[in-house]
């Protein structure tokens, strides 16, 4: 086992090492294609930008692995409608990815309420405005949806819904039996995350990797990838944070 106990290790080289232990160990699944057999579902939250995941991509496609993108519909900070971001989407999905929506209810919650079948219907509209960018792929829809900043809303677990027609199914038995692991605000332990893909022959896991964590390479803090974002893309350093407005205890 690695003994690596420091966010400045995120690289893609250490992403790589963790695909392939898994690899060596068990069956990196799609979160459609999952039953009740063992292996490891990658999950990556889209919080900041489309393009940072192009190189996590890459690392995946040279090893054959295939993950699913849970992208924001409402995000001040990107927009999968935008020509370049659906064209991306659209090549991920003929690429053998997929793509779910990342649902943040904060710019509901103005107009709603926190009213969990309100909820329900938002969530269903934000996954029909995403499917919009598959019509032209004739029979793709989003299947699945994971919520941004979950446990701090209306919500007091990690979620995952599979979007089954018009409806939603929780899915949820990853996260409290042990079998869910994140790099939220860069705190993956990283002397367990190898350990926990190579359990990964025996259980059904669920990795969460937020590809902005890795894209500038070692020796970064979550602090200084947010401020990086905000310098490279021209966007208000305000505009940034308020996409992870609950991230902020630690800036400065
Ligand atoms: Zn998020």
């Amino acid at each position: 086992m690695q003994s690596l106990n420091h966010h400045d290790q995120f690289t893609y080289e250490l992403y790589k090492q963790l695909l392939e232990t898994a690899l060596s160990c068990g069956e990196v699944l799609l979160f459609s294609k999952r039953t009740t057999k063992p292996g490891l579902i990658i999950r990556h939250d889209v919080d900041l930008d489309l393009k940072l995941c192009e190189h996590m991509v890459i690392v995946e496609k040279r090893l054959g692995v295939r993950s699913t993108f849970y992208v924001m519909v409402r995000s001040p900070l990107y927009n999968p409608l935008a020509p370049n971001e659906s064209e991306f989407l659209r090549w991920l999905i003929a690429e053998g990815f997929e793509v779910g929506l990342h649902f943040d209810p904060v710019p509901h919650e103005q107009l709603i309420g926190q009213n969990h079948l309100n909820y329900k219907r938002c969530i269903l509209e934000d996954a029909s405005i995403l499917s919009t960018v598959f019509n032209s792929l004739g029979h793709t829809h989003v299947r699945s949806v994971s919520f941004h900043n979950c446990g701090t809303r209306a919500f007091s677990q990690n979620l995952v819904f599979a979007a089954d027609g018009a409806d939603l199914v929780l899915e949820n038995a990853w996260f409290d039996s042990g079998r869910y692991i994140s790099d939220s605000r860069m705190q993956l332990p990283m002397e367990n995350v190898f350990a926990f893909v190579e359990h990964c022959g025996q259980e059904q896991l669920m990795l969460n990797i937020h590809p902005e964590h890795w894209i500038h390479g070692p020796n970064n803090t979550y602090e200084n990838i947010i401020f990086k974002h905000s310098v490279n893309s021209g966007k208000d350093i305000r505009e940034v944070l308020s996409v992870n407005s609950t991230y902020l205890s630690g800036l400065h």
